[in-house]
């Protein structure tokens, strides 16, 4: 009995909590002290017992989290010969719950973003291994939407980074309410998430996408009024497009582009028919980078002459600058496929600020022999917009080329209006500063708004070809045209009709009296040389 109490008292002294139980019938033959104080709350022998046993460890080691305590133990069992001569299990607890919490601590930290609260880019990339992982095991499919906002950055740039934080937390926000992915949203960095809908989740995809898109249709109140930010989203499918999260990341980039390619707020998934395409996207961006490296030589500034029909002989009143691109891998490749690949790689800046100084030094040329009032239009896009030293470019090119500035017309779309009227009206009331023109391309497609015109400091308004192709054909588009040039000519505006291509068309427009046409019917665009060996 005696030496019974001492190893009792050697036991209920050692640093670990300690529990001997029956190999037999499971009952507990002994617990130290330390152990019955860790257990605070009464677990009844049997349920002890296989808690021990239900942690999976029938000798070794493991790790248990008993819920009724909130602790976390580390549990050693060894199968040894009892005082009395009986085969037992002795188990071996240490408590872990300090270490453990910090732990989570580091890991929450180096799991999640800051300001959203969101895992992060890491946390993404270790979960979508798991995921990759399950659904190949249990032959099921998942998807993995990485998503960009639209035009964030009028946002950001125009109220400031405090209102694009609010923002960004308002939609992180929002993308946890939504059921099947709260566990699963990310943010990558910047106004890019992802959210992956694990295989046990892929059969809700349509309404979670619904739900998606859903937040985005209603605005959002930031600094006194509302303003809509829009979401487009590429969609993988694992493992069928990917079984690494790198490569799967990766296409769903390829998708997310082609989503905002085709007008963004809109999803589209990596598929057949994107693949080519993607693969031409890989090969375009390469080239592009390589060409805006190499001082811009493949690209080449063609002029679409602008014609005066309110004078006889419809005289050329100068031209409309438009790039060109012929890349020595690629061949031929037209604005319209490029250009957008361009803004969304950041590429326009230079390619922008390198047609700008070409067709004002063109046009200082022109002036120079004998037609000092040709002018040049220059399309700005809404990246290079954006930039805090747009005026500040144009002015040292202007002053570079010594051109006069009132001969530079400017054009500009009302993408930014749409979300930022303020800082529109400011960017523009800053570059007209300079003696230039503004002109207002592609009226009449997307969100115009007869509003914007008013309100924004423009004075060419350039309808788009699209109305003009109805012609004659439907009432609406004459119509259209009429009203716009009405009230143009009320305000003091000029307007520019593009895309005449028929006598039909021209002859409708010359009874509206309008003033300026650019179309394929006068000529299309041409390189330099052969504009100059024309019209100078
Ligand atoms: P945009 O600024 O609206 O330019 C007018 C487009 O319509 C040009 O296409 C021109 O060739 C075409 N066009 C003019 N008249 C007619 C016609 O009668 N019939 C037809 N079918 N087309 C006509 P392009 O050169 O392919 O340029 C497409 C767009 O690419 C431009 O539309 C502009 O938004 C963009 N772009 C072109 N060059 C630049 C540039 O240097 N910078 C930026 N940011 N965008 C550019
Ligand atoms: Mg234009
Ligand atoms: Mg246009």
């Amino acid at each position: 009995m005696k030496s019974m109490g001492t190893l009792e008292d050697i036991l209920d002294n050692i640093g670990c909590g300690i529990c001997v139980s029956s190999l037999e019938d499971g009952s507990i033959l002994f617990t130290n002290e330390k152990f019955r104080r860790f257990f605070r709350t009464n677990i009844p022998q049997k349920d002890m017992e296989q808690m021990l046993e239900g942690t999976g460890i029938k000798s070794g080691t493991g790790e248990i989290y008993v819920a009724a305590e909130k602790k976390w133990f580390d549990v050693h069992r060894t199968e040894i010969v009892w005082v009395d001569g009986k085969n037992v299990a002795l188990s071996t607890v240490y408590d872990i719950t300090e270490n453990k919490k910090y732990q989570q601590r580091i890991e929450k930290q180096a799991n999640n973003d800051f300001l959203t609260g969101l895992y992060n880019r890491m946390r993404c990339e270790a979960d979508m291994e798991q995921y990759i992982k399950q659904s190949k095991k249990e032959d099921g499919e998942g998807a993995l939407l990485y998503m960009d906002l639209d035009d964030f950055k009028h946002i950001n740039d125009g109220l400031g980074h405090q209102y694009g934080d609010v923002l960004l937390k308002a939609i992180s926000h929002s993308l946890q309410r939504i059921v099947g992915i709260e566990s699963n949203c990310y943010r990558m960095g910047g106004d890019e998430f992802i959210i992956v809908v694990t295989h046990t989740k892929y059969w809700m995809l349509g309404k979670i996408l619904e739900e998606i898109l859903e937040i985005f249709s209603k605005p959002w109140f930031l600094k006194g009024a509302d303003y809509y930010c829009t979401a487009s989203m590429g969609i993988v499918r694992f493992p069928a497009d990917g079984d690494n999260v790198q490569e799967l990341i990766k296409k769903a980039d390829m998708a997310l582009f082609e989503a905002k390619k085709s007008g963004k707020n809109q999803y589209a998934f990596y598929g057949d028919g994107l693949e080519s395409g993607s693969f031409k996207r890989l090969d375009l961006e390469k080239n592009m980078r390589n060409a805006t490296m190499n001082a811009c030589n493949e690209f080449e500034v063609y002029y679409q002459p602008i014609v005066d029909v309110s004078r006889p002989g419809n005289p050329c009143t100068g031209a409309e600058a438009l790039i060109r691109w012929n890349c020595e891998n690629l061949g031929f490749i037209s604005p319209a496929e490029f250009i957008p690949l361009a803004e969304y790689l950041g590429l326009i800046n230079p390619i922008g600020d390198y047609v700008l100084k070409k067709a004002c030094s063109s046009c200082k040329y022109w002036n120079d022999t004998g037609h000092p009032e040709y002018k040049v239009n220059v399309n700005l896009s809404v990246v290079q917009l954006l930039r805090n030293d747009v005026a500040e470019r144009i002015q040292t090119i202007l002053q570079e080329t010594q051109m006069n500035p009132k001969n530079l017309t400017l054009e500009v779309t009302e993408s930014l209006a749409i979300n930022d009227m303020t800082r529109m009206k400011q960017v523009l009331g800053k570059i007209k500063e300079l003696g230039v023109r503004v002109a207002l391309d592609d009226f009449g497609t997307g969100y115009s708004s007869l509003n914007h015109i008013r309100e924004m400091p423009i004075d060419v308004i350039k309808i788009d070809k699209c109305f003009i192709d109805d012609l004659g054909k439907e009432p609406f588009e004459e119509a259209f045209v009429r009203l716009v040039c009405e009230l143009a000519s009320t305000i003091g505006m000029h307007v520019c009709v593009e895309g005449v291509e028929n006598k039909q068309q021209f002859d409708i427009l010359e009874k509206m009296q309008i003033q300026m046409i650019q179309g394929f019917y006068f000529d299309k665009p041409m390189p330099e040389a052969e504009f100059e060996k024309k019209y100078l």
